[in-house]
């Protein structure tokens, strides 16, 4: 973005945008899922595309905005105001995490086979890296292996929670190639795997908080029996899986934490509306109560409080590179899961028992959003981060 103000104008926009075309939508969604909203939503991508706004997280060589970091953060919490917003801009996870990981890495042929249609929006796709008995909060240790095997490679194992799965054409797994190496952060690589290739089973879509989950909405359970995956389908060298996926992770991270805080303030604005109007006796608005008092001046103060950590966090990945900015990511990771959680617990809490049906947004967001804490690194891990960084500075040998 050129200035401010072309931002400023922007999100103005994108925020109008999203209210008149989007929002409509949200009570289909909620009522009846997302196939029942799809060929509105197509309707609605194609107007996104036709106003220049599509991909909005990519540079601008691969068909995207160009956006920077800071500027695609604050345009991801407008768009984080829907449950559709992402999806409307063709930068939902985990498409857009593969999209980017694919425009650094992938080769001619695979930028063409599993790139382009990506970023049309003529397919999607998922990442397969969490194991039910093995990877998962430590995801070194993993147990899918992708055997080398003349010019392909033997790919076996389980994944789960392998978001969007449902209908994807195309996973990005994670598994072992090189077993031996010293280094347990060289042993595994990527491939792009066909949904469609022989020896790939799709288990389930798990059913989540009674959700039964579908389309990007889902996240499913995965087995892999001796697929066959052409070398020529590993992205990038081999062996350097977790060093590819931890350049997705500080980006990634923004790109959550900004859209929790889209939704952090349209829960923030159905719980002052709420506190507001609802009367306990004629006059005395819930609003009169010092708890829901306290409700709203904590959420407004944590969540300029958290935009202020997530965009510093944005502007030095932007700057220095998200080396630089390790310690900023983990902060804001737990930081702005645990006030997402919050805010829809008062926001719920003010709305009593209409808080809890799914006449509002706000339990929709509570069942979809739960794992925000746990997703991308659970907070304890992060916090664990923090505090070690913090202790070294005291002279503590951790
Ligand atoms: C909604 C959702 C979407 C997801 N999408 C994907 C996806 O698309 N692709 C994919 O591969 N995976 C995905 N995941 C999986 C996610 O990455 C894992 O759930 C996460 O890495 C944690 O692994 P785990 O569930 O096996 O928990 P475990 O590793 O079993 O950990 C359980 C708990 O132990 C605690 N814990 C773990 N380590 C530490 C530590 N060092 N210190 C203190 N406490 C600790 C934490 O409280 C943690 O929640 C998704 C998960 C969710 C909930």
């Amino acid at each position: 973005m050129e200035s401010t103000a072309s931002l400023d104008t922007l999100l103005a926009e994108v925020r109008s945008f999203l209210d008149e075309e989007i929002v409509p939508l949200e009570k289909r969604l909620m009522a009846d899922g997302l196939s029942a909203v799809k060929a509105d939503l197509d309707l609605v991508r194609t107007a996104v595309k036709d106003a220049g706004w599509w991909c909005p997280q990519l540079g601008a060589e691969h068909g995207g905005m160009g956006l920077s970091l800071e500027d695609f953060g604050r345009l991801s919490k407008v768009l984080g105001r829907s449950p559709l917003g992402h999806l409307a801009f063709n930068c939902q996870a985990p498409d857009a995490g593969n999209m980017e990981i694919l425009a650094d890495h992938a080769t001619d042929s695979q930028r063409e086979t599993y790139l382009e249609p990506l970023v049309a929006g003529d397919v999607r796709s998922c990442f397969a890296m969490t194991e039910p008995e093995h990877a998962g909060s430590n995801p070194k240790h993993m147990s899918a292996t992708a055997e080398p095997d003349g010019d392909a490679y033997v790919l076996n194992g389980h994944k789960w929670f392998t978001t969007g799965a449902d209908g994807a054409a195309f996973t990005i797994v994670m598994a072992e190639t090189t077993p031996d190496a010293d280094n347990p952060y060289r042993r595994a690589s990527m491939l792009l795997v066909p949904m469609d290739a022989d020896g790939v089973e799709h288990v389930r879509t798990i059913p989540i908080m009674g959700e039964r989950g579908e389309g990007w909405l889902s996240h499913s359970e995965l087995r892999f029996h001796d697929v066959r995956v052409p070398a020529a389908n590993r992205l990038g060298p081999e062996g350097h899986g977790f060093s590819i996926a931890q350049e997705r992770l500080g980006p990634g991270r923004i790109h959550h934490c900004m859209r929790w805080l889209g939704i952090c303030e349209r829960a923030f604005e159905m719980m002052c509306e709420r506190a507001a109007t609802r009367e306990l006796s004629p006059g005395t608005p819930l609003g009169s109560k010092q708890s829901v008092q306290n409700w709203i001046a904590d959420s407004r103060a944590r969540i300029d409080a958290a935009e202020m950590l997530v965009r510093d966090a944005a502007r030095t990945i932007d700057r220095d590179g998200q080396r630089a900015a390790k310690v900023d990511i983990s902060k804001i990771k737990y930081y702005v899961a645990d006030l997402l959680h919050d805010v829809l617990d008062w926001a719920i809490q003010t709305h009593g028992a209409l808080g809890v049906t799914d006449d509002t947004l706000l339990s929709f967001w509570y069942r979809h959003e739960r794992g925000a804490s746990i997703y991308d690194g659970p907070s304890e891990v992060h916090r664990e981060v923090v505090a070690k960084r913090i202790l070294r500075d005291y002279g503590a040998d951790l």
